[in-house]
């Protein structure tokens, strides 16, 4: 029998939920009920990790064929595929990582109210694979969220902003991903599917300081790819005029393996350099950093971190 994209995010441990939804339990997930580690988003702004409910509503569904992408190559969607009604994907993700987390229950080195608590998830985030703007129910599935009580935070590669301008309600953290200082890189990069690409980025970077939520610039960084052209960066930051810029190394997992090295992995020390250089344009601090995530958080000092 010839193997599915589905069958293929199966083995890998996603669970399809509904047609074009996915769930996976994070690596941060078990880090926090086995070793009390929590991620980085936790530390930073207060989610608990141990309650994200990490998932995407167009699970190999994207515009883009990042080169760093961790995620499956053939995103041209699920066979067949329909998109799920927002209640049928928020209750079938709900089901399916309480199934994923089942399998902590009894280690005695996981604590009983921390598992518990993780079978009830507070936290949505809305990444996983593939481009979640291309869910036709964006809005609504966020606004369901919130009525059930939970956060979400939203990841997009910013490529389509008129569904971004369209939201409503707003997800709690907005992440736009800007992993190229200027077309060129970001066409070598990124590999747009679609013409434009780099105009609607830059139209949804005009949209940010007019959001009403919190809002993050992602750079993914690249060793040998598109790491430095700080100037430009800077450039594109301060016409967002986002809450907070997160430079972040790629890190060599998942099918970035088959187009990356591991030499393409910028070290801490670099992206903290690139951050300085950052935050130095824009008349900003460094907030927060954790190494082992190479990650660094760039702010106006006094800004609300924490998410509640
Ligand atoms: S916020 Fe992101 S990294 Fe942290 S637990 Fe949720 S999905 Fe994982
Ligand atoms: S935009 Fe995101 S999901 Fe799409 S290819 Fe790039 S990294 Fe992967």
């Amino acid at each position: 029998m010839p193997t599915t994209a589905a069958d293929q995010l199966e083995k890998q441990q996603y669970r399809i939920v509904g047609g074009t939804g996915a769930v996976k339990l994070c690596h941060w997930m078990r880090q926090k009920l086995i070793y009390g580690r929590p991620c980085y988003k936790e530390e930073f702004y207060g989610v608990e990790s141990h309650r994200c409910l990490q998932m995407t509503p167009s699970v190999n569904t994207c515009n883009c064929r990042c080169l760093f992408c961790w995620r499956f190559h053939g995103m041209i969607g699920l066979e067949g595929a329909d998109s799920p009604e927002p209640e049928e994907l928020l209750e079938g993700c709900i089901r399916e990582q309480k199934l994923l987390v089942s399998g902590f229950k009894g280690d005695e080195r996981c604590d009983p109210a921390m598992w518990e608590e993780a079978r009830r998830p507070n936290q949505v985030a809305i990444s996983l694979s593939g481009e979640p703007t291309l869910y036709p129910y964006l809005g609504d599935f966020i606004g369901l969220c919130k009525r059930k009580g939970l956060t979400t935070f939203l990841v997009t590669n910013g490529t389509l902003p008129g569904v971004i301008e369209s939201l409503s309600p707003l997800p709690t953290q907005l992440y736009v991903t800007v992993a190229a200082p200027n077309r060129e890189v970001f066409r070598k990069l990124c590999v747009p599917q679609s013409v434009g690409a780099w105009n609607r980025i830059e139209e949804t970077l005009s949209l940010i300081a007019s959001l009403d939520t919190r809002t993050v610039i992602r750079h993914t960084l690249v060793d040998g790819w598109n790491l430095g052209w700080e100037d430009e960066y800077a450039k594109l930051d301060l016409a967002a005029d986002p809450m907070f810029i997160e430079p972040k190394g790629f890190v060599f997992v998942g099918d970035s393996r088959s187009r990356m090295t591991i030499d393409n992995m910028p070290s801490h020390s670099r992206v903290r350099e690139f951050s300085e250089r950052i935050a130095d344009r824009l008349s900003m601090d460094i907030l927060m950093e954790r190494e082992d995530s190479r990650v660094a958080l760039i702010g106006e000092r006094g800004s609300q971190l924490k998410i509640v």
